[in-house]
């Protein structure tokens, strides 16, 4: 016996069922579970959890210790950094202004379209069901709520609700709501204070 923690960096495990592209990344000790969809470039970091029937699209960054529910959506444009929770079946768009056909009437084409880039900082959460439209940050350690649609940014602890989200308050690193006392917020569970940017 030793009192030393020894670490043992396994490689990544892929269900049978998943569909991984070669040309995607994916770190040490991450799991995928069944019925996942992984494309072309996209990168996962180490000890990441992929949930029953995730799609992950090409390019997508997903940072370390990220945990993906089942039935999440997360496509082209989007960032996740370390540490990230993403509750099942949260989706998270990319096209700002969605159409099948060009004024036109055409089908519109790769070039047709423009991506909106979503990034989740690190520790933030994402709770079930939530939409996330494009070209928003979710900063670090926020909260959204769940069946939440996030159409503007989202601060640092923010914690957003509703259609369409707002502000209700600050939530800690350790996922507690925090409580206000004059400018500054205080967790009742680990008696952390933050002081909101704005
Ligand atoms: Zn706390």
């Amino acid at each position: 016996m030793t009192d030393t923690p020894i670490t043992v960096k396994t490689p990544a495990r892929i269900h049978a069922t998943a569909e991984v592209s070669p040309k995607a990344v994916i770190g040490a000790g991450t799991s995928i579970w069944h019925y996942v969809q992984i494309r072309e470039g996209a990168v996962l970091g180490e000890n990441c959890i992929v949930g029953k029937d995730v799609y992950i699209d090409f390019d997508v960054k997903v940072g370390n210790n990220v945990k993906i529910q089942n039935g999440s959506y997360l496509y082209h444009g989007l960032t996740v950094e370390d540490g990230v929770f993403i509750g099942p079946r949260a989706v998270f768009t990319n096209d700002v202004y969605p159409r099948a056909i060009n004024p036109d009437g055409a089908l519109k084409g790769n070039d047709d379209w423009q991506v909106g880039p979503i990034t989740i900082r690190y520790g933030a959460s994402i709770g079930t069901g939530a939409i996330i439209i494009p070209n928003v940050t979710v900063g670090r350690f926020a909260l959204v709520a769940a069946g939440a649609v996030v159409n503007r940014s989202v601060p640092d602890h923010g914690l957003v609700a509703g259609v369409p989200a707002r502000l209700i308050g600050y939530v800690c690193k350790c996922g507690r709501r925090m409580i206000q006392r004059d400018d500054d917020y205080f967790c009742p569970t680990c008696n952390w204070s933050f002081h909101p940017e704005e």
